[in-house]
């Protein structure tokens, strides 16, 4: 091997290393920053939700340190302009405001309140579980924006994904639903 190309191969994985070195921030902040959160906002005092630009702190984070901005707010396009004064909402607690995270904690330990069964952790990929609305309507929690949750989650219970399933159909197909116990007393 010549003097020359043991140069260039030196700072080949000198140039390699430092990219690995600086993309884990990157990788790292942008995991942290993905996702909508739920902030109060320093002008209304009200919830709402907001996205992260995850991509650019990312990018941020491989050049020297990440910078937030949003992507997505609730009360844009109307008030887009704003200072984005949330940031430090997020800076200070990152993972307590993420949505995911309100919703999985609320669910956790809780019980289904048809079945009784307990509603196992949240996962992306499956059926979303439900909740029982003070007008007895099973709604999915996605169905709501994310800024309702905190207010459907203090007047709603938990119900799972079949219970969900079972009662929406009860209720759009009433005539299609056998009740077996008003059966059992119309037949006495
Ligand atoms: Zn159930």
């Amino acid at each position: 091997m010549t003097v020359t190309a043991l140069v260039v191969l030196i700072v080949v994985v000198l140039a390699v290393g430092l990219f690995v070195f600086r993309a884990i921030p990157g990788v790292r902040a942008y995991f942290q920053f993905r996702g909508k959160r739920l902030i109060t906002c320093p002008e209304n005092h009200q919830t709402e939700t907001v996205e992260v630009a995850a991509g650019e702190a990312a990018v941020g984070a491989f050049l020297s340190e990440p910078t937030l901005r949003l992507k997505e707010c609730s009360r844009w396009p109307i008030k887009q302009d704003c200072g984005q004064e949330c940031l430090q909402q997020i800076e200070i607690d990152p993972a307590n405001c993420l949505v995911w995270n309100i919703v999985s904690k609320w669910y956790e330990g809780k019980s289904c309140v048809f079945c009784h069964k307990q509603i196992g952790p949240l996962h992306h990929m499956d059926h979303a579980p439900a909740v029982l609305t003070p007008e007895n309507k099973t709604e999915e929690w996605r169905d709501f924006r994310p800024e309702q949750l905190p207010e459907v989650f203090a007047t709603c219970r938990p119900v799972c994904w079949n219970c969900h399933v079972t009662e929406s159909f009860r209720r759009l197909h009433p005539e299609l639903v056998t009740n077996r116990e008003l059966e059992a007393k119309r037949i006495r």
